[in-house]
């Protein structure tokens, strides 16, 4: 039997355009006509397939891309955000009423720890927020009340990976849904084949892979995403958080290069990783044997994906990092930008951006500290070249002693 693989998935879905166009036609259009007030009833009710209503509800674009990363991560249905943040709040609010208890990672990207510790609290849901790889202390934190385990694969920004497996026999066991973000490692890892129920993407990382738009998307069963377009109870519906049909239409262009772009990226992070550790520098990377993880992310993956292009490296202080990331961006090795995918690498420090949303006593306690820079490893052609450049740098700064005999 042919085992699962998420980029043939994407492959073997076929589109044409209306005009026999090799991609779909963009429907450009908010709302629908109907040729009978029956048709329009029966579409308000849900019951007229293949009718269109109004494009905050569906547009065909929207339902092309939705399906192909439901494909993607091998479940039965998708849907498409404006954001990121678009799918998690969608997806929390839907499945979590006032009363209910959330268990969620400590480590995950900082807009997501905010909405659970600042704004869920208002609508009395409120999360204990745990080392995802102490199961004990899971276990002990499940309370009558607790709907949801929420994790990131592979965790912004300290690159830790969550045992999908395991945590997935916990969620069976009470009852309990699991909801993963796999935006650092598509393709790589599939989470609903490890036991995730709701699998989420910020699109506007390695998906789209241009920086040029902000996206999301929420993937599960055909039930849970109609229960989220429901035009009287849906919380996406009725928070509206929609793509646009022209953003959809070129993100399922961008999708069709993702795998081969995920390898280029996985290779050039690899590449600089082991060189940067073999310098004696403090570099964290999931492809690198002395990654805490490392075992368990490759037990997890699809090795022709690779570890993915992301890796953190220790600069010491905040100012060394900053330094560092200046004179990286003048040497043109990358830019001094907060989020990944990108074809260029983008660097910052995750102290003072992306997870500054974290109070600084917790992102001590977690491992964040305040020299650390978040490298999005981009699609260098020559990454040696890339190399012996950022060595350059590091040495200037003071990271890298000149002194440092190398094997590279
Ligand atoms: N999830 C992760 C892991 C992220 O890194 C981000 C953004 O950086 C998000 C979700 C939020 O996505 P968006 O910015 O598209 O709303």
């Amino acid at each position: 039997m042919e085992t699962f693989n998420a980029a043939n998935e994407i492959q073997d879905l076929q589109y044409f355009g209306e005009f026999g166009g090799v991609n779909p036609s963009i429907s450009d259009s908010s709302t629908y006509t109907f040729l009978s007030a029956k048709t329009m009833f029966d579409t308000f009710e849900g019951n007229a397939d293949g009718c269109y209503l109004y494009s905050r509800h569906s547009s065909p674009m929207n339902l092309y891309l939705s399906q192909a990363l439901a494909k993607m991560e091998n479940t039965e249905a998708a849907n498409v955000t404006a954001s990121g943040m678009g799918a998690i709040t969608s997806v929390l609010m839907e499945v979590c009423k006032a009363g209910d208890h959330i268990i969620s990672s400590r480590t995950i990207y900082g807009g997501t720890y905010a909405f659970l510790k600042n704004f869920f609290p208002s609508f009395n849901i409120n999360t204990t927020f745990v080392d995802i790889s102490n199961f004990e202390s899971i276990e002990n934190s499940i309370q009558p009340n607790t709907k949801v385990i929420y994790c990131e694969t592979v965790s912004n920004p300290l690159l830790e990976v969550a045992d999908l497996k395991k945590l997935s026999e916990i969620c069976k066991k009470y009852n309990i849904k699991l909801i993963v973000d796999n935006t650092f490692s598509p393709l790589s890892v599939s989470p609903q084949l490890l036991g995730a129920d709701i699998v989420i993407h910020s699109l506007t990382k390695f998906i789209n892979g241009s920086s040029d738009t902000v996206g999301g998307v929420y993937c599960g069963t055909q039930e849970f995403i109609n229960d989220t377009k429901n035009v009287n109870t849906g919380a996406c519906m009725l928070l509206g958080p929609t793509m646009d049909s022209m953003r959809s239409a070129s993100i399922l262009k961008n999708l069709r290069t993702l795998h081969i772009r995920m390898k280029q990226h996985s290779y050039n992070a690899m590449y600089l990783a082991e060189r940067f550790e073999n310098n004696g520098l403090k570099v964290s990377y999931p492809g690198l044997k002395s990654h805490k993880d490392h075992e368990l992310m490759k037990s997890m993956m699809n090795e022709e994906y690779g570890f993915g292009g992301l890796l953190t490296l220790d600069a010491g202080t905040t100012e060394k990092a900053n330094d560092l990331m200046e004179l990286m961006q003048q040497e043109n090795l990358g830019y001094l930008a907060v989020s990944l995918g990108f074809y260029k690498t983008l660097f910052s420090c995750s102290g003072s951006s992306t997870s500054s949303e974290i109070p600084e006593e917790e992102r001590a306690a977690m491992g964040i500290s305040d020299g650390l820079i978040r490298f999005s490893i981009g699609l260098d052609h020559d990454i040696e070249r890339t190399y012996q450049k950022m060595k350059e740098c590091m040495k200037k700064v003071g990271i890298l002693n000149h002194e440092t005999i190398s094997i590279y």
